[in-house]
């Protein structure tokens, strides 16, 4: 495996200075495969979160009025450096985090698709002139960065969601403010050192780790930070919309998800069960738009179910840097103690146990492959975010129920579907109350394409033409007298 320790930062990046936090305390950053520590990174708080918005904040003048070359230029500089590390990026990223290699390096190729997409987009982030009612007018619009943006990211995908938030601020002319997710701090330091490599000025990207709820107060108290961009929780997500709403800061939300998978009778039935395999474990469940709910029809149930079992059944648990891995560790004690907690909570309702139900034998992290069938509307995991490798397996009859069912959620990110019938796609289309809809298809993300919830699922897009448009302002001018 490549080496990756060349990548490690175990500081934080300060107005162009990699520095400790101020009391020297560290955090420890461990590789869930086999519990080792593999970096200690600071655990910053109030005061150094507070120099980084001010880095970023006097940063902003200067990079705002870069040639929009010039940005560009860097932006594609760092495109190419994540390609030309995406081996040592993904060994990174595997060993804090613990998905396959093969994922991890989908993931860092993703993030530069991102930064390369954004790079493009700020060349078309024009404004308007608009027909003006009566003589004598011009108005125009014209669009500016909002300022200084804070990202705050989670564990699951350390990569690929800073992408999408440092692509189109940074494109936009913001400067950036970092806090990635505690568990995997590794892959957002990374981004600094990169950055730094690839010639942006100092200040421009700020990389902080440490304590959540002081970095997480100063970025929503600060009156410098005019936007905050966070990937995470619905929980969390909330608390961050209160403790903003002082300030009035531009806020992007991409929170959970409750995905429902259905299948239908006339589904081609390998493609589904391939669809499900990917869409459940990948990244051992813990994607937010992962496949939480599958909803199968009464007609297919038994022959998907027993190809279904067969195949995961069979997936190869192990580390994911082991050649073959195809599911690896959960990411902490509480997450493996969570899956123990929802199939207990099925059995005791009625559901069968298919395949798996328990710890592997493995050991540490690792947990079953896990097929449930007969789950039922009373169930934890029919409204909770299950964020692991369990499969509830709902049986129906009809659309109709289907879709009610798979509805009835406050989340709103992704749903699946698999049909043959073109009529029933675009029912499907009409009527599931969710941001990303895969109709027989599941790896559905890419930069081209507006990525984000609705309902509890978040707020804004990333990706596609829109996801700048969270980190520009549009200014309208009137001039008269003409
Ligand atoms: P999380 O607990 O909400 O944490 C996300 C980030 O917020 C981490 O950096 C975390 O820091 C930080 N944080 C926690 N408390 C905070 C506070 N009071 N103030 C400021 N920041 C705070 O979520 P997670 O467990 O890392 O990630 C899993 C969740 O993310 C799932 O719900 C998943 O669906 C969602 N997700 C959504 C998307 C999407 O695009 N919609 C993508 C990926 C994941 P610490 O790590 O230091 O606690």
């Amino acid at each position: 495996m490549t080496d990756f320790a060349p990548l490690i930062r175990e500081a934080n990046l300060v107005n162009g200075d990699w520095i400790a936090a101020d009391s020297g305390r560290t955090l420890d950053v461990t590789d869930p495969a086999t519990g080792s520590v593999i970096a200690r990174v600071p655990l910053s708080g109030t005061v150094e979160t507070r120099r980084a918005i001010d880095a970023a904040s006097d940063a902003f003048p200067a990079w705002a009025a870069m040639p929009l070359g010039q940005r560009v230029a860097l932006m594609r500089r760092l495109h190419q450096l994540i390609l030309d590390n995406q081996e040592g990026l993904a060994a990174l990223l595997t060993a804090e985090q613990g998905k396959p290699l093969v994922e991890a390096r989908a993931e860092v190729g993703s993030s530069a698709a991102y930064v390369l997409w954004f790079a493009e987009e700020a060349r078309r982030a024009d404004g308007a002139v608009i027909p003006s009612p009566v003589a004598g007018r011009k108005m125009i619009t014209t669009r500016h960065p909002v300022g200084v943006v804070a990202a705050i990211t989670p564990w699951n995908f350390p990569s690929s969601m800073l992408a999408r938030k440092l692509g189109p601020a940074l494109a936009a002319g913001c400067t950036v403010v970092v806090k990635p997710a505690s568990a995997t701090p590794l892959s957002g330091l990374v981004w600094g050192y990169l950055a730094e490599l690839a010639g942006f000025p100092k200040g421009v990207v700020n990389v902080v780790t440490g304590s959540a709820r002081e970095i997480g107060a100063e970025i929503t108290a600060n009156k410098k930070v005019r936007k905050i961009t966070f990937t995470g929780s619905t929980e969390i997500g909330k608390e961050l919309l209160r403790a903003a709403a002082g300030t009035v800061k531009r806020m992007s939300m991409e929170l959970g998800g409750n995905a429902p998978f259905i299948v239908f009778d006339d589904a081609d039935l390998d493609a589904a069960v391939n669809g499900a395999i990917i869409a459940k474990f990948r990244n051992a469940g813990q994607t937010c738009i992962c496949t939480n709910r599958l909803y199968v029809q009464s007609g297919i149930h038994d022959r998907f179910m027993a190809r279904f079992a067969e195949r995961v059944a069979a997936l190869n648990v192990a580390p994911g840097n082991e050649p073959g891995a195809e599911q690896g560790p959960m990411i902490d004690s509480a997450a493996l103690t969570k899956m123990e907690e929802f199939v207990a909570d099925a059995l005791a309702k009625g559901a069968s146990l298919v395949t798996g139900g328990a710890r592997h034998s493995r050991g540490g992290l690792f947990y079953q492959p896990t097929i449930l069938t007969n789950a039922g509307p009373d169930m934890r995991f029919t409204t909770e975010e299950i964020f692991g490798p369990v499969a509830p397996v709902y049986r129906f009859d009809t659309e109709d129920e289907a879709i009610a069912a798979a509805n009835a959620t406050d989340y709103g990110l992704a749903a699946y579907a698999y049909t043959q019938s073109l009529s029933r796609m675009f029912r499907l289309q009409d009527r599931l109350e969710y941001g990303l809809i895969g109709i027989n298809e599941v790896l559905i993300v890419s930069p081209e394409a507006p990525f984000g919830g609705l309902k509890e699922s978040g707020l804004g897009k990333e990706g596609s033409w829109q996801g700048i448009d969270d980190y520009l302002e549009t200014k309208y001018t009137c001039i008269g007298g003409l």
